[in-house]
């Protein structure tokens, strides 16, 4: 596949010049398929291997859709690990920085949930975490999720392997029922069509060769 430019993409002058001062000139090919779909709110289903691209694919998708004005969150990344929920959060950051006043928040277990409710308190426009503990603050009251655009399930065959099916799914049915809804992965088990069956509408599928 010959590779594209960002600049190809319908992407506000904000957005690309800070792609530019991160180094992404051109995109990956998961990308590049997957970013024309995303802009156009469609749901997918996206498997590419490890290393190639994907939270640029949705955090793009996810921060151009976000409304800085309201402090609600509005987009909720779920990922099966605290190091890949913080790993997500940094990468989002750096694609944020095309807009002032993003406020990103990171919700993993392992770590105390003190802080993590004290910072919920100032508002955040998006949530990235791990289920577990993202279901724990739904159920004290501290999260809420009745504003989300943009739902993405990353590694949504790790989170299946770790058995976080049940908490993805109590997670999601707090979200609006009108949201777009992501799931990116490396591979493509069984489990992972019944959970796009529960939880998206009308997915495209892509799905890139190992070598791609
Ligand atoms: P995946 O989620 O598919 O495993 P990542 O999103 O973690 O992949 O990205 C892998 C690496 O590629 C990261 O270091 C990221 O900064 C880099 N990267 C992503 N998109 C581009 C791009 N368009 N140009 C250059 N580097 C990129
Ligand atoms: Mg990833």
């Amino acid at each position: 596949m010959t590779s594209l430019p960002f600049t190809d993409l319908p992407l506000p002058q904000a957005m690309l010049d800070n792609l530019s001062a991160i180094g992404y000139h051109e995109m990956t090919p998961i990308q590049q398929q997957s970013l024309p779909l995303l802009l156009e709110n469609r749901d997918l289903i996206a498997r590419a291997k490890t290393g190639s691209g994907k939270t640029a694919a949705f955090g793009i998708g996810l921060l151009l859709k976000l409304e800085p004005t309201s402090f609600s969150p509005q987009a909720l990344v779920l990922c099966p690990t605290r190091e890949l929920a913080t790993q997500v959060a940094n990468e989002l950051r750096r694609l944020a920085r095309f807009q002032a006043n993003i406020k990103i928040i990171t919700l993993s277990g392992g770590i105390s949930i003190g802080p993590q409710i004290g910072s919920l308190e100032h508002g955040a426009h998006v949530i990235v975490g791990t289920p577990g503990r993202i279901r724990d603050h739904l159920s004290k009251g501290t999260l809420k999720l009745d504003r989300i655009q943009t739902l993405v399930l990353d590694e949504a065959d790790r989170m299946l392997d770790m058995g976080f099916r049940d908490e993805i799914k109590q997670i999601a049915q707090t979200t609006p029922s009108s949201r777009q809804t992501l799931l990116f992965s490396a591979t493509y088990p069984d489990g992972i069509q019944s959970l796009s069956g529960e939880f998206q509408r009308d997915p495209q599928m892509i799905s890139l060769e190992e070598t791609e």
